[in-house]
């Protein structure tokens, strides 16, 4: 269980826990990826309802594909899950065919949007500039980024991991006002633990976001620093969610296989409160 000050500020004991602890809420996050139908996703959300619908302690969030966001905004409207978009367009609107901009989300009430994705990143070569812009455009509409960084294996075996991931979150997260940026949500997801089954231990992860919410104090502040919630992506399990969670820098998670199945979804946040 993690401490919150709102939940436990007359115990003595746990008050000790809340001075060294965040009062970040925790921010659990699918993400669905090029998976899914619409009856599919339909099914999914409708078993994630069932199993989520007393969480308060944890926020929860969901990215289906584009196809589906109309059909289960329509579910998840009057629930405690919100919704996310994999990906958006820097641009408002116009001659950008097959991109999708901003205010077509919001049509759908979504709140967040996952940018600068490691497979992203690779496949459509998506750069730090490019994902600052998108983040910049995201704001403008009252969408919240969630900013993806991360090592690969060769550079954390380089021993450069914070040099690439310092360097990640300065560009794309440039430009940004302070107000902005405690609106933003990064996610830290070493590259070799997406989809692989190796997961950072808590530690190798802790010192990352440590290093994490350093730079952004760096560039805003600490209090804006302090207010960012910072997840962990890659290979996240009910197994490893409670260990990874309780680290005081990690505040969330960015889940991409497990979130695709309503049991193993609902295990991690479940074992995360
Ligand atoms: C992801 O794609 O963001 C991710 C973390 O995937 P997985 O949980 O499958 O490693």
């Amino acid at each position: 269980m993690r401490f919150f000050p709102i939940d436990r500020e007359n115990n003595v004991l746990n008050l000790k826990k809340v001075v060294m602890k965040k009062d970040r809420k925790l921010l659990i996050a699918g993400n669905w990826k090029m998976n899914k139908t619409v009856a599919e996703s339909l099914d999914l959300v409708q078993q994630l309802v069932r199993e989520l619908h007393q969480v308060k302690e944890v926020d929860i969030l969901i990215s289906p594909p584009f196809t589906a966001l109309g059909e289960v905004s329509k579910k998840v409207i009057e629930t405690n899950i919100r919704l996310g978009a994999q990906n958006m367009s820097e641009h408002t609107g116009g001659a950008y065919t097959g991109e999708i901009a901003a205010e077509m989300l919001k049509e759908f009430l979504v709140r967040y949007v996952i940018l600068g994705h490691s497979e992203r990143r690779q496949h459509q070569e998506e750069s730090d500039s490019l994902i600052s812009k998108k983040a910049l455009t995201a704001h403008a509409a009252s969408i919240r980024p969630i900013v993806c960084v991360g090592e690969t294996l060769e550079q954390r075996e380089a021993g450069v991991t914070n040099d690439v991931v310092g360097s990640q979150i300065k560009g794309s997260l440039a430009g940004l006002t302070s107000e902005q940026m405690e609106e933003t949500v990064v996610a830290y997801e070493p590259v070799w633990a997406i989809g692989t089954g190796k997961t950072a231990t808590a530690e190798q992860a802790q010192q990352v976001h440590a290093f994490i919410r350093s730079v952004l104090a760096e560039l805003h502040g600490s209090s804006v620093a302090n207010q960012v919630r910072i997840q962990y992506g890659g290979s996240v399990k009910p197994a490893n969610a409670r260990e990874l969670m309780s680290q005081p820098d990690i505040d969330g998670a960015l889940v991409g296989g497990a979130s695709l199945d309503a049991k193993s979804f609902s295990e991690i946040i479940l074992n995360s409160i």
